[in-house]
């Protein structure tokens, strides 16, 4: 259920945050930052603490978070979700797409992911019972072939799960890649599941939600959290917006995986996402300076560099310095030379994790010194 290799029960960030620890590593591995968001957001948290803010929320999220999210996807993309229908508070983005997975799959159905895809879709998709299909994403840029993708649709297509911008790779699908999705899933009449939650890590153009793309939103469930865009993983708030009746499915399962999400953090973040455009600009231009950062060091140290345009995640190509098995070289490297990595193939079935066996996924949302002491680290293995 978890694991390329069959592994029950841990997953890679645990294995590998765990190694990191009793090792004492860097951990480029696990993807959290290392230095927290904004000040004003853990004051309104503790306010709301102190205020008394600490029983359940209501299920669908507390009205002032559900009207800064709609508020959000107005300023920023000019959609209009009605929040008191169109917008659901979850627990992290993980409770989102755990909840919408549920909500749709059944025993039988295909659900479509691009290949590698993020761990938690493959687990909830086979505890759905539903059937995996997979679309493969190619280096050096890690867009889909439109011959595949469309090869991959069929009349049991319910699901497509879009991750844009996209974990593990950081590639950042064109409005091509986008409108080849809405057209396809109109044709079988499934439903697009996207999860955004590197919306705002972005390098270049500013980010397009599939849902803004003409007669997607109507099929269209939009995922995002706070954890990246504020820097505040630990909070597990997200939240997923879309049609009153897709969204009514979703708030019918999390009745039943959380109920409500917590309460203070709620308060706090909506306060985050009403920050001017200067502090989502900010978060972005740092986070590209730290990617330029670890990308030479990368190139340096002799690993193939794919440079990302989005999330908190290089791919790197281990092959150049004479491995090919990233996923064994991630077990050793703590030790080796003081870093933890996470292997592109545990994001893969068996055909992908062939594909991208030598490939390895570094996270450089880490302070700059760190970065730089982890390259210089990773410079030994040459
Ligand atoms: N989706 C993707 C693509 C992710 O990388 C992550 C991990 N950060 C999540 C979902 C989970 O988000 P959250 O921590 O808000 O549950
Ligand atoms: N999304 C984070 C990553 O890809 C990790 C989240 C988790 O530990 N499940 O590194």
């Amino acid at each position: 259920l978890l694991g390329a290799d069959g592994r029950l029960g841990v997953t890679i960030f645990e294995e590998m945050t765990g190694l990191a620890v009793s090792r004492g590593a860097i951990n480029l591995g696990q993807g959290f930052p290392d230095e927290d968001g904004p000040e004003e957001m853990k004051e309104a948290a503790r306010r709301a603490i102190s205020e008394g803010s600490n029983q359940y929320a209501p299920g669908k999220g507390l009205p002032i978070l559900r009207t800064a999210i709609a508020a959000h996807q107005s300023r920023f993309y000019g959609l209009e979700p009605d929040p008191e229908t169109e917008v659901l508070v979850t627990t992290g983005a993980t409770e989102a797409i755990a909840a919408a997975i549920l909500a749709f799959a059944e025993p039988g159905d295909d659900v479509l992911t691009f290949e590698p895809f993020y761990d938690s879709y493959g687990a909830m998709i086979g505890l759905a019972g539903a059937n995996h299909v997979t679309v493969p994403l190619h280096a050096p840029h890690f867009q889909p072939d439109p011959a595949e993708l469309e090869a991959a649709f069929s009349p049991a297509t319910r699901i497509v799960v879009l991750n844009n911008p996209h974990n593990p790779t950081g590639a950042v699908f064109g409005r091509d890649v986008l409108e080849q999705i809405v057209r396809l899933a109109a044709r079988h009449d499934a439903i697009i599941v996207s999860d955004e939650v590197y919306e705002h890590l972005v390098f270049g153009e500013p980010h397009v939600p599939i849902a803004t793309i003409p007669a997607a939103a109507e099929r269209t469930l939009t995922i995002s959290s706070a954890g990246k865009t504020f820097s505040f993983t630990g909070w597990k708030v997200g939240w997923v917006s879309g049609p009153e009746e897709l969204v009514a499915r979703v708030r019918t399962v999390k009745q039943f995986t959380t109920y409500s999400s917590g309460t203070p953090f709620q308060t706090a973040v909506a306060l985050g996402l009403g920050l001017p455009d200067a502090f989502f600009a900010g978060a972005a231009s740092t986070l590209r300076h730290k990617r330029d950062i670890l990308a030479d060091g990368l190139r340096a140290a002799g690993l193939t560099v794919y440079v990302p345009d989005g999330t908190y995640f290089i791919t790197t190509d281990t092959a150049a310095l004479g491995f090919d098995d990233a996923l064994d070289l991630a077990r050793r490297l703590p030790e080796l030379v003081g870093v933890a990595a996470i292997p592109v193939s545990v994001f893969c079935h068996d055909e992908g994790a062939k594909r991208t066996r030598s490939l390895l996924r570094f996270a450089f949302c880490k302070r700059e010194d760190v970065l730089e002491e982890a390259a210089g680290r990773l410079a030994r293995l040459g």
